[in-house]
């Protein structure tokens, strides 16, 4: 297991502050790891900077061989690489190894391809006499924080584009899912110039915010919390860096009741509840229709039941535990505060599940009013809510009225009502019959307090680099 941070080319143990990094399943410490020292935090920034002159200037089919290289390198450690992201997250180990890590390596792929096909305006003489051109060149270092939920698919959703445009990057995992980042670091350490990628770990609140404090880093990108994005926008004015925040989620689900009810439990099951709901898109506020309301609530609430985890044949197992027992309480405490309100019922699940790991069970709130903090605050657990609306207009006025605007999905089988209802969600993304797909070409990213930028797709790599004007005159 890689223990030392990537700082230029050398690999160091922090000596700071230790972290426990814990297995979720059972709660056992599975390494202490020391956090970086503010000298070496400034050393991971300075090897950056200097790597920024000459990668900054590759072409982009030399990036992209490298992206392809790290992609190979990837699956050619899949097994190891969803070994370890199963042991630090507790997630089923067929799902990181069929769906994560394929997904991650996909990711270097696609940028590897769209760096060489970025296209700008038409150079031309739009004042007489000079000759204009725009050029997108990249932006300096960038500094990336992610997040727990999806340690190593956040890592390239960051990288894949940052590198792509001919950045250079240092990067903090979160301080409880350092293992995959730390291997991905040894592997790309054989196939990058030094400098290029730096991983430094530790907390949000000493490493983290040395790095988006930096006066050298040139953009902070993260992905977490709505309060952590304020702090990195109060930081980054301090220098006045670009910013790229992906925030939280609170997905709102539209289901009229014309929709194929089958395929929305079967949806809800798999897109409500995969990684536990520690998902940002997760489809945990649901608004059914007055006639399909109660056959919605009895079904779902049959198949959250049916779903398997803590399993001892984790092959079985569909879903993890959450990631600590601090987050665990915290769902704990939003089930909790529902029972004091008469209107709503616990239709299956609400408790804490019995043994060592941090398993909370499959969730269903019936009777949810908009009002309601379930309905309004992000949980990111295994619990969905359920809310009876009556007309069309009244559940997209309830979907929109969130702080968040990240993900939200329509059921429907009228085509017509699908197209008018996602025109009008105030959401990134709205999927009509599914929720919760992804895919490297399309934008992934929020509107309001989710946050703005754009993962994945040709909009992260415009966000990962500077349009400039150049003017020649004759
Ligand atoms: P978090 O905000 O606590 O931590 C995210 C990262 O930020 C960690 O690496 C952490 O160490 C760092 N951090 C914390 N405080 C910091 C500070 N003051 N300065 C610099 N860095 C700091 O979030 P989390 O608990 O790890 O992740 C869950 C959150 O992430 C949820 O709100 C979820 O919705 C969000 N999320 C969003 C997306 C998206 O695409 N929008 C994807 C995944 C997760």
């Amino acid at each position: 297991m890689e223990t030392k941070m990537l700082i230029g080319s050398s690999f160091e143990a922090g000596t700071d502050t230790e972290e426990h990094v814990l297995n979720p399943r059972t709660g056992e410490v599975i390494l202490k790891l020391p956090e970086a020292n503010p000298g070496q935090i400034d050393r991971a920034v300075a090897s950056a900077r200097a790597a920024f002159g000459t990668w900054g200037r590759t072409t982009p089919s030399e990036r992209s061989e490298k992206l392809l290289a790290i992609a190979d390198a990837i699956e050619a450690n899949l097994e190891e690489l969803a070994q370890l992201e199963a042991l630090n997250c507790g997630k089923p180990i067929n799902e990181v190894r069929t769906a994560e890590v394929p997904a991650v390596a996909d990711c270097f792929r696609y940028f590897a391809g769209a760096v060489r096909n970025m296209h700008t305006s038409a150079a031309g003489e739009y004042m007489a006499g000079h000759t204009s051109m725009v050029r997108r060149d990249p932006i300096g270092v960038v500094a990336s924080i992610a997040p727990w939920n999806y340690p190593m698919m956040m890592m390239a959703w960051k990288l894949a584009p940052a590198l792509a445009g001919g950045n250079t990057v240092v990067l903090k995992p979160s301080e409880q899912t350092p293992l995959t980042a730390l291997r991905l670091a040894k592997l790309m350490a054989d196939i990058l110039p030094e400098g290029v990628v730096n991983v430094v770990v530790g907390q949000g609140a000493s490493v983290g915010n040395t790095l988006i404090s930096h006066p050298d880093v040139d953009m902070v990108s993260i992905t977490g919390d709505v309060a952590t994005g304020k702090k990195v926008l109060q930081a980054a004015s301090r220098t006045v860096k670009r910013t790229h925040l992906e925030l939280g989620g609170k997905a709102p689900v539209i289901v009229f009741d014309d929709a194929d009810l089958g395929r929305v439990v079967e949806g809800l099951k798999a897109f409500g509840y995969y990684n536990a709901g520690q998902d940002c898109t997760a489809a945990c506020r649901i608004y059914a229709g007055p006639k399909i309301y109660d056959n919605l609530v009895a079904d779902l609430s049959a198949a959250a039941a049916s779903i398997v985890y803590d399993n001892s044949d984790d092959t079985l197992n569909e879903i993890p535990p959450l990631i600590s027992m601090r987050q665990r309480d915290r769902v704990a405490s939003f089930v909790e505060r529902t029972r004091e309100h008469k209107h709503m019922e616990i239709a299956t699940g609400g408790s804490s599940h019995e043994g060592s790991g941090f398993y909370f069970q499959p969730t269903v709130i019936a009777g949810a009013l908009q009002t309601d903090e379930i309905v309004q605050r992000e949980v990111f657990g295994p619990v969905v809510s359920v809310t009876r609306f009556t007309d069309a207009d009244q559940a997209v006025d309830w979907a929109n009225d969130s702080d968040y605007g990240l993900a939200s999905s329509v059921w429907t089988r009228d085509v017509g009502r699908a197209m008018d209802v996602s025109a009008r969600m105030r959401y990134g993304c709205t999927w009509v019959n599914t929720h919760f797909m992804l895919v490297n070409e399309m934008p992934h990213g929020g509107l309001k307090q989710s946050g703005y930028g754009k993962d994945m797709s040709m909009y992260a790599l415009e966000d990962y680099t500077a349009v400039r004007h150049v003017m020649i005159a004759h």
